[in-house]
């Protein structure tokens, strides 16, 4: 029974939803206990009666009825006993034939919120066994209830379960966002283009005409350039586009639903679907092939009507940025101050859109999936980046509660502010250096005043990546220099390019077919000593007088990279000293993201300072799972056992070669995982600075001793949902809730 009860747990956690779970809990106590029938009602106080919110049965029994008196007999016993009631029936006249029925309450401080009840035909009454199962499981319900009704969310008028509109995705980023969604779309997208409601009726009509003209001006153009070339039998085509461009019923359909109040984008997008709805059902394949047609004229004029459009995008004061496909170029489109959340309908918690928005410490959910992306423009919404689910037009209970809980947070962090110049130390003398990620000269503005100890991770491919063309020498050195100065004497690691995967350079196109194994980082630059010199070059000179560059190479596989990127480095500072300048060797590191290179840590301990593990490549190729592809993206389990005892087992070889070992991917801002990082002995963790005093405030708070012994429990376990159950309970116990969900307790 501990087996399924813990299935179950899980299957509850993954729900998107209070039904959801309610009908998986019926199914799976009708599957387990082998019941005919499963009903779980929960009591609504303002209609007084029970609402039956899931049931399982087997196709014979008829469907239960959706609400029941609060007095009915066995339901109103199990309530008044606040206890499990068992009774065995008699069915009609036939002695032989029983209904046994054991329902238990879903308690919460002695309130009874609802009954799961079952029912059998023809059996003995239950046993203790299955009553003490139900008992356990109920308990479990009442928390998943208790939940959605601080959440606001259980029934609507009519005692009918409320339904919600949310959407659902991955937590990429935590916290919790409250403001209008804002839909930025690829031009010339015409399933990506939002609703719209429009004042100014006549303009909107004006515009789609242009745009119209514009289209049809367009395939008279083509029409004479490629006429020559065309077969006479293909020519007939580009008259087919014409007739629909200058078709009434094009020009009559769109105008009506501008003058419905829908702007021209939306009432263009409306039609074209309708159209291509009707070729798509047509018998004929050829006729049927034309829908294609239909969409691309449709691309075509709602080109010419967001190239004429004159209007800057607007963004709302709180702006939920919301898109299919969101990039970094349109987050920093959005005004300074306006940003609060970030959805993107595509991408992962390890996107460079997530990263940059983990750097701003703005609430992000990835792969949203829900309700199409057209619904949203300028609707209220609440993001929980705790739970990767956004809420549409919330309840007013909804939304006060998460007034409240975004209120707390920021007092959570103003709190936290004290901690900045206090050592991130455990109670128990461990000590633990928190640095920065950072990549932009704007990353490091934001950590100067918070208790970063240096950088861990300065991503130099940022400023490769804004670029036109390759920067040169000086402009690089000029950047880091920046860096190097701004943080003095504080440590700052730069970290070579490490380009290719999902990071490519708009001058430098590489195509693969399987980037992320393929020409990145090390393998790049070490092929193209021409690019590295010059950055090496760079950072050796921008660190004059300042000593406190240390470097660090990405991608390592084989130790011989090593010693290529070793001599190249020894050049590169011959030819910076010759040039008279007075510079000392840094500090020199590699990057663990390769799980071949943690099979070689004595020989690269022989030749290098210290190891960085980078945790976003590291569980990607431990896992084979493609840190950016939405589709396998639930199967990257940063607390995978094979992926912490990967981590146990480098940490435990660097030590015993005297390296230092920091981790620096995003599993270090995640605050359950961090817990783990302080028991498995890491030395310096990076992160970015929206999240460092939180973790500043789970070294002070967990002892290491309490976190090592966490990490034997966990490993044992098996499961990444029990392993972060586990670790979330220590930090409820710790006092440490807020750092978990919304609020701060
Ligand atoms: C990593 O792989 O964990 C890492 C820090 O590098 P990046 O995310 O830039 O690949
Ligand atoms: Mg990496």
């Amino acid at each position: 029974m501990l087996t399924v009860l813990r299935r179950i747990a899980q299957e509850i956690d993954l729900a998107g939803d209070l039904m959801s779970a309610l009908n998986i809990v019926a199914r799976c106590v009708r599957e387990a206990m082998q019941v005919h029938l499963c009903r779980i009602y929960l009591v609504d106080h303002k209609q007084k009666c029970y609402v039956l919110m899931a049931f399982d049965n087997n196709d014979k029994l008829p469907v239960p009825s959706s609400s029941v008196a609060l007095d009915d007999s066995l339901l109103g016993l199990v309530s008044q006993r606040v206890a499990p009631v068992a009774h065995l029936n008699l069915v009609g006249n036939d002695l032989s034939e029983k209904l046994a029925f054991l329902g238990v309450p879903i308690v919460h401080h002695q309130q009874v919120l609802g009954v799961i009840a079952v029912e059998e035909a023809n059996h003995r009454l239950f046993t203790e066994d299955e009553e003490a199962f139900l008992v356990t499981l109920a308990a479990q319900v009442a928390g998943t209830v208790v939940h959605a009704k601080e959440m606001g969310f259980v029934f609507k008028e009519g005692a009918k379960p409320l339904e919600i509109k949310c959407l659902q995705g991955i937590s990429a980023v935590s916290g919790v966002a409250i403001g209008t969604a804002k839909v930025v779309y690829p031009p010339a997208d015409l399933d990506a283009v939002p609703d719209r409601s429009t004042n100014n009726i006549d303009e909107e009509l004006q515009r789609f005409k242009d745009a119209l003209d514009l289209a049809q001006k367009d395939i008279v153009q083509l029409q004479q350039k490629i006429e020559p070339v065309l077969p006479l039998e293909e020519q007939v085509l580009f008259s087919a586009y014409l007739q629909v461009l200058s078709s009434a019923e094009l020009k009559d359909d769109v105008d009506e639903e501008i003058q419905k109040g829908q702007w021209a984008e939306g009432a263009l997008r409306n039609v074209i679907k309708k159209h291509m709805m009707q070729f798509a059902l047509m018998e004929d394949l050829y006729l049927r092939e034309r829908a294609e047609d239909i969409l691309a004229l449709g691309q075509r004029i709602l080109y010419h009507l967001q190239e004429r459009s004159l209007e800057p995008t607007q963004y709302p004061a709180k702006t939920i940025l919301i898109g299919e496909k969101l990039t970094a170029a349109d987050l920093a489109d959005v005004p300074e101050g306006a940003l609060c959340g970030v959805i993107s309908y595509s991408g992962s918690h390890n996107s460079h859109v997530a990263i940059l928005a983990r750097a701003f410490n703005i609430p992000t959910i990835m792969s949203a999936t829900g309700l199409a992306v057209t619904e949203l423009e300028a609707k209220a919404v609440i993001l929980d980046g705790y739970h990767g689910c956004l809420y549409v037009e919330p309840s007013m209970q909804l939304s006060k509660n998460y007034e409240r809980w975004a209120k707390e947070e920021k007092e959570l962090d103003r709190a936290l502010q004290g901690l900045s110049n206090l050592p991130s130390q455990t109670v128990d003398g461990r000590a633990v250096s928190l640095l920065l990620n950072a990549g932009l000269m704007r990353d490091v503005g934001l950590s100067l005043n918070k208790a970063a100890e240096g950088i861990g991770l300065f991503r130099t491919e940022m400023s490769f990546m804004d670029k036109a063309k390759f920067p040169t020498e000086t402009e690089q050195r000029e950047v880091y220099r920046q860096v190097l100065q701004a943080f003095s004497p504080r440590p700052v690691t730069m970290r070579t390019l490490d380009i290719g995967g999902d990071k490519a350079l708009p001058y430098l196109p590489i195509q693969e077919e399987n980037p992320f194994l393929g020409w990145r980082g090390i393998r790049f630059t070490l092929d193209h000593p021409d690019i590295f010199l010059m950055q090496l070059r760079a950072l050796l000179s921008a660190s004059e007088h300042l000593e406190n560059l240390q470097i660090l190479f990405p991608m390592i596989t084989s130790v011989e990279e090593v010693d290529e990127a070793l001599q190249l480095l020894s050049r590169a500072y011959e030819e910076v000293k010759a040039q008279g300048l007075n510079v000392t060797m840094p500090k020199v590191g590699v990057m663990l993201e390769v799980p071949a290179a943690i099979f070689q840590i004595k020989a690269l301990a022989e030749r290098v300072d210290f190891f960085s593990v980078g945790s976003n490549d590291l569980t990607q190729y431990i896992l084979a799972v493609d840190r950016n592809n939405t589709r396998v993206c639930s199967r990257f389990d940063v607390l995978h056992p094979a992926v912490l005892r990967t981590l146990q087992y480098a940490v435990e070889r660097a030590h015993a070669y005297h390296k230092p070992i920091s981790l620096c991917g995003e599993l270090a801002s995640d605050a359950v995982a961090a817990v783990l990082l302080l028991g498995l002995g890491f030395d310096q963790l990076s992160m970015n600075a929206g999240i460092l005093l939180r973790i500043k405030w789970i070294i002070r708070t967990i002892p290491y001793a309490r976190a090592s012994a966490l990490v034997q429990e966990v490993l044992a376990l098996n499961n990444v949902s029990l392993i972060r159950t586990e670790v979330e309970k220590v930090l409820d116990e710790a006092g440490l809730g807020g750092l978990i969900r919304a609020g701060k307790s």
